[in-house]
């Protein structure tokens, strides 16, 4: 699949303003999915429509959830930090969800059964109320799908 067609279809589950802060979709608009990485729509559009089948919730700027997605450098979480940060999230290639209907630790538990649903490999984060999923090839890490723990 090419990265247009991946952006057309993750286009019928995702708005773009979903998936970038407030401050990147204010200067961008819908050219900011041109800081996606593509193999994290690609997966982002497998994990939706085959693996969890149900609605998936990102940023939300109406109520003030902003940085769920690709982080800026106007962002707090990455303006407080006193240390280099190199987040998946400033990189294009991750995102926080909320699943409609289901737990964080059941959509991990269903992604760990289905390594083989992915091209790349991919990463979650272990323990924590919201399923962050990213595309980071952590250098030195051969699992397919690979939970850490922040
Ligand atoms: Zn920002
Ligand atoms: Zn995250």
């Amino acid at each position: 699949m090419d990265r247009n067609d991946i952006i057309n279809q993750l286009s019928q589950y995702f708005k773009v303003e979903e998936l970038v802060c407030d401050h990147i979709y204010a200067r961008w608009g819908e050219a900011s999915w041109q800081f996606l990485d593509t193999m994290f729509l690609h997966c982002l559009l497998l994990l939706r429509r085959d693996i969890i089948g149900r609605p998936m919730k990102c940023n939300n700027h109406k109520l003030k959830i902003h940085q769920r997605g690709v982080r800026c450098n106007m962002c707090e979480i990455v303006r407080s930090k006193g240390r280099a940060y190199m987040s998946a999230h400033v990189l294009g290639k991750a995102g926080d969800f909320s699943i409609e209907g289901m737990t964080a630790e059941a959509a991990r538990q269903r992604i760990k059964l289905l390594p083989a649903a992915f091209p790349c490999q991919v990463r979650i984060e272990g323990g924590v109320t919201w399923l962050h999923i990213d595309v980071l090839p952590q250098h030195g890490i051969t699992q397919k799908v690979y939970e850490f723990t922040a």
